[in-house]
């Protein structure tokens, strides 16, 4: 068994990881969070026209400062061209006359009859939007391998786009390994245990988009975990499992693994979370993480998260950290790199959870968030430390 450093692993984790092959139409209404297979250009100039930013007059700046009012301009109709000495009634959104070449908000204006007496010098072009001056026609909105938000889709939506060409969703199989492993709503016998990481990992899943097929409770035994392990890959593009890659007498996860596919087990140099699997069956892939509760909620943020992004067809799938303040001291770090659950306080430093004994999921519920620690690194009261926030973590 290798030892790795966490960069390392990461590195060959996503120098096989492949996008999905599929792309779906969908309708732009139902495209948010779903990731762009194909950029998206505008058909259209954005505004389409010359139109008010304001509710006021237009006018023709060289025909001075009073001027008939002979017309009246709603958004979503169009004014005839300006006759000289004249102004147009104009309101926001509404198509700029021809002839005009400033608007004067109603504030700047007063009314004497039919006619209207400007009280400023309007500038050449003010309170005109003009034709193309937010998109031009022709031009690149949204690149490929983008994760839809909803301004994107709204954004899609504005220049009349109706479908959107979107990856396929990663279909991906859990499985839970652990002979003590129940679940809530059955009796706790002695000596067995909930079992946290479906709930976890299934959660993780969700957020990431995927379609997820859930194989449940795993005993211990090489021929059941062989036997859910091939139906999983026949089914999914990745097979994530907890539990069963130590090096114990009652996990399984490895020779199934090597029985089915290809098999790479890796020691890495982080903590919490040290083995960590990583292989193929067929056509699918399969990280195996351990079954600490915390170790498989940091790995699979750290590892099977840009795994997936990446799958999915997403270009960017770095974690973006944020230099925040330590408000704790930690003297004694490991000879690894520590992820450190850590919370937002009042005065915009961070507060370390008491303990970071990596059984206790406690802290990770209880946190904002991991603070990436370099081996061997002292952290005191007032360092700036590497912060990934879950809301950054999260997509
Ligand atoms: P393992 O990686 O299988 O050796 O498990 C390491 C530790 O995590 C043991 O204490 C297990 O009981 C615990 N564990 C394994 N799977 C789960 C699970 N699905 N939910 C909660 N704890 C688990
Ligand atoms: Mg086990």
């Amino acid at each position: 068994m290798s030892l790795l450093s966490v960069d390392e692993a990461l590195a060959q984790l996503l120098a096989d990881a492949r996008t999905v092959p599929d792309i779906e139409e969908i309708p732009t209404l139902e495209a948010t969070n779903r990731v762009l297979a194909v950029a998206q250009r505008s058909a259209m100039d954005v505004p389409p026209m010359d139109n008010s930013a304001m509710d006021g007059y237009a006018v023709r700046i060289a025909d001075g400062k009073k001027l008939k009012i002979t017309q009246k301009i709603m958004a979503g109709a169009v004014g005839q061209p300006l006759a000289p000495g004249t102004a147009a009634r104009i309101f926001t959104g509404a198509p700029i006359p021809h002839g005009a070449d400033a608007v004067v908000m109603q504030e700047h204006t007063s009314i004497e009859g039919d006619f209207v007496v400007l009280k400023s010098s309007p500038r050449k072009g003010e309170w005109i939007r003009w034709v193309g001056s937010d998109i031009k026609k022709g031009g690149e909105i949204l690149p490929a391998g983008k994760r839809l938000l909803p301004q994107d889709t709204g954004l899609a939506a504005s220049v009349g786009i109706k479908t959107l060409p979107v990856f396929r969703k990663v279909r991906l199989g859990l499985f839970f390994t652990g002979d003590e492993l129940v679940m809530p709503g059955e009796p706790l016998a002695p000596g067995r245990i909930y079992n946290s990481n479906r709930f976890t990992l299934r959660g993780l899943a969700e957020v990431f988009g995927c379609e997820t097929r859930d194989y449940g409770i795993v005993p211990d035994s090489l021929e059941a975990t062989r036997d859910v392990l091939r139906r999983a890959a026949a089914e999914c593009d990745v097979v994530v499992t907890s539990g069963g890659v130590s090096v114990g007498d009652a996990d399984y996860v490895k020779p199934a693994v090597e029985a089915e596919g290809r098999l790479l087990m890796w020691r890495i140099a982080m903590k919490p979370g040290r083995p960590l699997a990583f292989g193929s069956i067929k056509n699918s892939f399969f990280i195996g993480l351990p079954g600490n509760p915390v170790s498989s909620f940091v790995t699979f943020l750290i590892f099977v998260r840009p795994f997936l992004l990446k799958t999915q067809g997403m270009n960017d799938v770095a974690p973006k950290y944020i230099a925040a303040r330590a408000d704790f001291d930690w003297l004694e770090p490991d000879s690894r790199r520590e992820f450190l659950r850590v919370k937002w306080n009042a005065s915009g430093g961070l507060d370390l959870y008491p303990t970071q004994d990596s059984a206790v999921l406690t802290s990770t519920a209880w946190a904002d968030g991991l603070v990436d620690n370099p081996a061997k690194q002292a952290i005191r009261k007032g360092d700036s430390v590497r912060f990934l926030p879950y809301s950054e973590l999260y997509w």
